[in-house]
């Protein structure tokens, strides 16, 4: 944990549930992956976290901005980022949001169907298309596939349509899955897509970006390679399956950009067993799946939880966590092996580590009563 987040838990004592992110964390992450893959553009996935402060930042770092909907796109803009520097990254979008988009100049749209292909064309006219392919999400611990994209053979097909359309066929995007952590997964992808580059080129279509998606981990429980792993990796691969032609590379950050900044302060509500043998207790947080940690769901994500005023090591034992909503599916971890004092009591404060993405914009407006996730950002 960061001096300054210390500092402000220790001076504000802030109500909890609350997620505290460091923007100078956000700040050496931008600048981390940009040393690592100098030439390939940022997009900022910005459903990871779209606090306002974070996305200025990025704005005046340089960063563009990968948005999913209208709101997004104005949030982006409000932040300072101008229209070129935003892509409607979303391949599902209502016609209406799509000319709403390209009113506020917005020029470039994901798609990887042809309905949707056809939609652009109407609602934004000579705009720049890229169109998203299928990859299998392995590697993954929060993998994005099968609802997204198409196969390689439809890809080239709805490419090959779109030079014949009012709109410039301009790219092929990817998403290896979110937190992914085998290297390899992007050699796999972009080695099909260099394929497609080719078969277009024969065709007489000339694409020219290659959008390299999201994926770049950050640290939960267990270690993830290096920042400037993934950038060599990729490099490698691209100069591999493109030679010295090196299309234009985007790539699309969310979890990696913000994940590591933040740090949610949570209380804990009750100290339980279900019966006098229960060899576990049960450990219910004022935060569950319902106030931001819905990607705890089958345990996929799993968050370094440190007690506060916990030392002795000796002294912990297996719990079950537990959220404070009504909903037995709001368990947080019963199969992962999470250890507290046998000590812990009500009231007693627990952080969880590595918290600044996917948790404020999943935090229910107000489940059972409970208020949406408070932030700060520092
Ligand atoms: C969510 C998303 C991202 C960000 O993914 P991370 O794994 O968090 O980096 C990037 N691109 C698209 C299209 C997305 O939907």
């Amino acid at each position: 944990m960061t001096q300054k987040i210390a500092r402000f838990f220790q001076e504000q004592r802030p109500q909890t549930p609350c997620l505290v992110i460091d923007l100078d964390v956000v700040e050496q992450n931008y600048n981390d992956l940009h040393d690592a893959l100098p030439d390939a553009r940022i997009f900022y996935a910005v459903k990871a976290n779209p606090a306002a402060e974070i996305l200025s930042l990025l704005a005046r770092l340089g960063s563009a901005f990968d948005c999913a909907s209208v709101p997004e796109i104005q949030m982006a803009l409000a932040a300072g980022a101008t229209p070129d520097r935003i892509s409607f990254g979303n391949t599902i979008k209502k016609e209406g949001d799509i000319r709403r988009a390209y009113e506020l100049g917005v020029r470039l749209f994901a798609f990887d169907s042809e309905p949707e292909l056809e939609k652009i064309e109407r609602a934004a006219p000579g705009a720049r298309v890229f169109c998203r392919i299928l990859t299998s999400g392995e590697g993954a611990e929060w993998p994005l596939s099968r609802k997204f994209g198409c196969d390689l053979t439809m890809a080239r097909e709805l490419l090959l349509k779109a030079r014949d359309m009012d709109v410039q066929p301009y790219g092929v995007s990817f998403h290896v899955g979110s937190q992914q952590k085998d290297l390899m997964q992007w050699d796999h992808a972009i080695f099909q897509v260099a394929q497609l580059f080719r078969e277009l080129e024969v065709l007489g279509v000339d694409l020219g970006m290659i959008n390299l998606g999201g994926g770049f981990p950050t640290r939960y429980r267990t270690d993830v390679p290096e920042c400037t792993a993934y950038g060599q990796a990729i490099f490698d691969s691209l100069r591999t399956h493109f030679g010295n032609h090196l299309p234009e590379t985007i790539v699309e950050p969310g979890r990696g950009m913000v994940g590591s900044a933040g740090i949610i302060e949570s209380e804990v509500v009750l100290v339980s067993r279900k019966s006098a043998e229960d060899p576990k207790r049960w450990v219910y947080l004022d935060i569950g799946k319902f106030g931001g940690l819905a990607e705890t769901m089958d345990e996929a994500i799993q968050y370094p939880i440190e007690v506060l005023g916990d030392e002795q090591e000796e002294d912990r034992e297996a719990v079950i966590l537990a959220g404070p909503t009504c909903d037995s599916a709001d368990v947080l971890y019963e199969r992962a092996d999470y250890k507290m004092p046998m000590g812990l009591k009500a009231g007693d404060r627990v952080r969880i580590h590595a918290t600044g993405a996917y948790t404020t914009t999943y935090s229910a407006v107000c489940f059972n009563g409970f208020a949406p996730l408070q932030h700060y950002c520092i």
